[in-house]
């Protein structure tokens, strides 16, 4: 090849690259990287052989760095999730689910506490009661994002990926049978690799934990997951409530807890049908507003904030517990969500922090996604500003923001 035809090519390669938003990778360079990490596996107590069987042949999936690169834009609404996550159909499965795993549900209750209606909806979620458990071989994942993926991350996924090594060195999971998420998430209930070396548990007694091919296996994972994390036996995870009118909304915050009485005598809180707070006597609980002051609002309980521990969104917590309500026979939801709401996309999220932080409200960095910091912030600046002091944020607020930072202050 002549050498302005190869700077040619070299040159669309990188352009390809950026345009397509990954990195191209050649082989002859992973290669290289995938024997200094058999170094830096060996030197972890893993043994050469297990690594040279994990490793040959293995070429990186450029589809799973063009997933880790993709930004999401356009982000669901709680009741858009919920509705998908809790639909008619998944909700009639999970029934299905609930008598036919009836013996085992009732085994894992006993060992576990954890009511069954809430693992069904945990596999519900994860995987659609193992319909799509996902094909990605879970080395090859794991290996291509440790290389190549988001370089924040790749930390992350080296350590993943040992861990996914001495899986396979223990015998729980062959180089076939372990696969999942692009992400390197494993079968059923899409358990990470360190997740499934500290949690996993063999559960039908073949000597192996397998979260791929045994579903006993995978349910009862789940279920020392969340016990170890502090699961309370058989209590709920949650109620809907109704406010009375007036309502104090800061009080709606994951750090102003009160006990179930107090929230009942002292904040006239009753439930959403409107009958008397009672059944869960004196337990504590804080009181969530998934979709601010306008939508339907609830009290969570501890076991709340233990799916949580699962996944740290309060949105999947909600979704797990609601789905799990409605898997029991549970009636929907009675508040009404606030539709007409334009919810705000990546960038608008992104240019809320930036105004926020900008204005003394620090969301304790600007990463376009709302957690507990950016609510946080949001709230107190809520309470100086005259709104409602929800802590959700809405194309109102970034408006107000917007105005604020280009007027000057009143004199
Ligand atoms: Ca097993």
């Amino acid at each position: 090849m002549g050498r302005k035809l190869a700077r040619f090519v070299q040159t669309t390669l990188v352009l390809a690259a950026i345009l397509f938003g990954y990195t191209t990778v050649s082989d002859s360079e992973f290669d290289l990287w995938k024997g200094q990490f058999k170094t830096l596996a060996v030197a972890q107590g893993i043994r050469a052989e297990t690594v040279d069987l994990a490793f040959r042949g293995l070429l990186p999936d450029s589809k799973v760095l063009r997933l880790d690169s993709k930004q999401p834009e356009f982000t669901k609404t709680v009741w858009e999730y919920l509705e998908s996550a809790a639909s008619k159909e998944r909700i009639a499965v999970g029934q299905d689910r609930l008598r036919e795993y009836a013996p085992l549900l009732d085994r894992l209750y006993v060992q576990y506490g954890v009511q069954p209606e809430y693992l069904l909806a945990i596999w519900g979620l994860e995987s659609d009661f193992g319909r799509f458990t996902g094909r990605h071989s879970t080395i090859r994942s794991l290996a291509t994002l440790a290389y190549a993926g988001n370089e924040e991350r790749r930390d992350f996924w080296g350590k993943q990926l040992l861990s996914a090594l001495r899986i396979l060195q223990h015998g729980d999971m062959s180089l076939v049978t372990m696969r999942g998420s692009w992400a390197g998430a494993i079968g059923h209930t899409q358990f990470i690799p360190t997740t499934f070396e500290e949690y996993a548990v063999d559960f039908d007694g073949d000597g192996k934990r397998d979260l791929v091919n045994s579903i006993p296996d995978a349910l009862a994972s789940t279920a020392n997951y969340l016990a170890q994390s502090g699961w309370e036996r058989g209590k709920p995870w949650g109620e809907e409530v109704r406010l009375p009118p007036q309502f104090d909304w800061s009080k709606s915050d994951p750090n102003y807890w009160l006990p179930t009485e107090t929230w009942a005598s002292e904040n006239r809180v009753a439930l959403a049908d409107g009958t008397l707070l009672s059944g869960t006597g004196t337990d504590w609980a804080f009181l969530f507003l998934p979709a601010g002051y306008r939508g339907p609002a609830f009290l969570a309980f501890h076991n709340f904030n233990i799916i949580l521990k699962y996944n740290n969104a309060q949105n999947y917590a909600l979704a797990v517990g609601y789905l799990g309500d409605r898997i029991r026979g549970k009636p929907a939801l009675l508040g009404t969500w606030p539709h007409d709401e334009e919810p705000l996309n990546h960038t608008q999220k992104a240019e809320l922090q930036a105004l926020l932080t900008a204005a003394g409200y620090s969301t304790d960095g600007i990463d376009g996604r709302i957690g507990p910091n950016t609510r946080a912030a949001l709230r107190r600046w809520q309470m100086d500003s005259g709104f409602p002091a929800d802590g959700y944020a809405t194309q109102e607020h970034l408006s107000f923001l917007r105005k604020e930072a280009t007027e000057p202050p009143a004199q």
